[in-house]
């Protein structure tokens, strides 16, 4: 994650007003607040009194802790404990780095990135926006940092779990869609008559020659001894069953049209 990253992420749920991860920045910061040079601090945050917050974040101190992380990652974790217990007893490390090792060695999991652990980091300067009065109620710093680590921890495997109910729920709907097209496909084929009809030309969809009848002006027909129709005045009807031969094989055609093509015309 980028600064801009975490900030985008982050800034409206924490009221935050600024991510430092530029080393020097950084660095400039700890120094400032007494912390020159340590190895072992990963973030800082200042609230405002107007409560929104800047956290930095020391990236060069989180890879190399993160460098060890992965290195003791064989160890068996039962041994690495026993370690921590050990160093705690001899005063090497103080009473919050061991809390801090532990939430490590015991979620190491959750850190398969450096990114995962970056994460880790920030969300822990988070909590600490979020539950920073509830140290004033007599909780010593070792157990309150521990509760800060166990709620990153959590908010963590909240988000994780989001956002693969976020991805189930998408696959899920996309499922539906698909399965919605195929209905759709399905129906338009019943309606356009694809499936289900066979084509053939009734009397309404043919043209009047295609039965074999003509009308020819009776001036032209009455030279070949035809007389003048009854009902049309001025023609002469031609009745002959050939008249109809071109057409037979246009009949398919013509159903084809007026039965799909006009269908077709009417429901776009
Ligand atoms: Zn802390």
């Amino acid at each position: 994650m980028t600064e801009q990253e975490i900030f985008n992420r982050f800034k409206d749920e924490f009221d935050l007003n600024s991510v430092t991860t530029n080393q020097k920045k950084v660095d400039e910061f700890f120094k400032l607040q007494g912390y020159e040079g340590s190895k072992s601090l990963m973030g800082m945050q200042v609230t405002y009194p107007d409560g929104t917050n800047d956290i930095y974040l020391n990236i060069k101190n989180m890879k190399k802790y993160f460098e060890g992380l992965k290195k003791r990652g064989s160890v068996a974790k039962k041994e690495r404990k026993e370690e921590l217990v050990q160093a705690l007893a001899e005063g090497r490390i103080n009473e919050t780095s061991y809390y801090h090792s532990l939430t490590n060695i015991d979620n190491a999991s959750m850190f398969k990135e450096f990114d995962d652990y970056l994460r880790f980091v920030t969300l822990h300067e988070l909590q600490h926006i979020k539950y920073r009065q509830q140290i004033a109620e007599g909780e010593r710093l070792p157990n309150y940092e521990k509760r800060i680590d166990d709620l990153a921890i959590a908010y963590m495997k909240n988000e994780r779990k989001a956002g693969i109910d976020l991805v189930v729920e998408k696959k899920m709907r996309d499922a539906e869609i698909e399965s919605e097209d195929v209905v759709h496909t399905f129906r338009s084929a019943l309606n356009s008559g694809i499936l289900n009809t066979i084509l053939a030309a009734t009397p309404a969809d043919r043209p009047i020659i295609n039965d074999g009848v003509v009308f020819v002006p009776h001036h032209i027909a009455k030279r070949f001894g035809y007389a003048e129709d009854k009902m049309f005045k001025g023609y002469s009807r031609i009745e002959n069953g050939f008249l109809a031969l071109p057409f037979q094989f246009y009949s398919y055609t013509l159903a084809n049209v007026n039965k799909m093509v006009a269908q077709w015309l009417m429901v776009n």
